[in-house]
């Protein structure tokens, strides 16, 4: 059954941790147009958000030519400075170069910021056809630890290692963010996603605080599947799962293979949470970079994550109506962008839907 509106607007509401006192002051919100694709689908969003006069002011911040000590990467001080400042921003896709030694710009991001849930809701888009019309999950992933500590090092010549650190106190946060998150959303399951077959003392400490978490909510039935089992399972039926919580790694993974359920990268939303209620919203996907420059993207990805932004910040009028424009658009099948099939460009398709605005 094709996601209600009403259910729709509800997954991409994310808990208001933060409230904001003025209702006609424009509300100051950082911007970080990105690599590769991020500044063409950024230049989207600005251009919906002016048509559609949503009430934001934004500070945008740009990746530093040299490394900054204080953030021992290329995101300067300033730029984590105003997402701490304002509580919310948008995020395009940051390119980390392999193998050059320097802290990853979104590790750095989730680190410093203490972004410790990363929430990607995937669902069938009405009037998009894909194999499934009924996929409707959000995966919930562990963002600030696992194998993505950034602890690696040479042992011996030829032989490298890198440490996966799990911490009680991350699984258990991580573990009450995603049980919260389907009592408040009206959600059925929790799915913990693991290897503790064989990851027994990292996965398995993280299942024991799954489980943990899980006995505070005896309305929300909790199953524990391993990761290999879970990607067969999605594929071959996705409405088996609801909400699914799981370790750094395997939501990256999983959240990409959700994305080919429904039609790709250029559609999938995501939104990091931190403490104190910061929401850095961004797309799931990367900077693209064979397409990058061509104004080929599909920008549907980063829109949708500035919609979950619009919620937090309790905009929802605005937030309903730039996701409607959206969605019609999409559904009406005239303008599309070349990854949905289409032949639309990036600067068309975002000129449709401030049409349908
Ligand atoms: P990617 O997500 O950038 O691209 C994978 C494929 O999906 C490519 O074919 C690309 O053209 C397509 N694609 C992605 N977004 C699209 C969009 N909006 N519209 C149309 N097509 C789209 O993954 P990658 O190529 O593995 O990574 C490229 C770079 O991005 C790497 O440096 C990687 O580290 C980085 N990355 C950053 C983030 C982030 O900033 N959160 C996430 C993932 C990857």
């Amino acid at each position: 059954q094709i996601l209600s509106q009403a259910n729709l607007n509800s997954t991409l509401q994310l808990s208001l941790a933060r409230t904001f006192s003025s209702a006609t002051a424009p509300i100051r919100a950082t911007l970080f147009p990105g690599d590769g694709i991020g500044p063409e689908i950024a230049e989207s969003v600005k251009q919906v958000f002016r048509t559609a006069e949503v009430p934001i002011e934004w500070e945008e911040h740009y990746v530093g030519d040299q490394i900054d000590p204080r953030t021992q990467s290329f995101l300067t001080w300033e730029s984590l400075e105003s997402v701490r400042k304002n509580g919310v921003g948008l995020k395009g896709p940051m390119a980390t170069p392999i193998g050059k030694g320097h802290r990853s710009l979104n590790l750095t991001l989730r680190k410093e910021l203490n972004l410790y849930a990363n929430v990607r809701p995937c669902y069938s888009l009405p009037g998009y056809k894909t194999r499934y019309d009924n996929v409707n999950l959000i995966t919930i992933r562990e963002n600030t630890e696992g194998e993505y500590s950034g602890l690696e090092h040479q042992v011996v010549r030829g032989v490298v290692e890198s440490l996966k650190i799990i911490t009680r106190q991350a699984s258990l946060r991580v573990a009450e963010y995603a049980f919260h998150y389907a009592k408040t959303h009206g959600r059925e399951r929790v799915s913990a996603i693991h290897k503790a077959n064989i990851m027994q003392k990292t996965d398995g400490l993280f299942l024991k605080c799954c489980r943990e978490v899980a006995e505070k909510y005896p309305e929300i039935t909790y199953e524990e599947v391993v990761i290999d089992n879970c990607c067969m399972m999605l594929v071959k039926n996705p409405a088996l799962f609801d909400v699914l919580v799981m370790p750094n790694l395997y939501g990256d993974i999983i959240s990409d293979l959700c994305a080919g359920l429904i039609g790709g990268l250029g559609l999938t939303p995501s939104c990091n949470i931190g403490e104190g209620g910061i929401a850095l919203a961004e797309a799931v996907h990367g900077s693209a970079p064979d397409i990058a420059g061509k104004n080929l993207a599909n920008p549907t990805a980063l829109l949708l994550s500035a919609v979950t932004m619009l919620r937090h910040l309790n905009l929802h009028d605005k937030a309903d109506r730039i996701q409607n424009a959206i969605l019609s658009t999409i559904s009406e099948g005239k303008y599309r962008t070349a990854d949905l099939g289409g032949s639309s460009t990036t600067t068309d398709f975002t000129k449709a839907i401030c049409d349908h605005l």
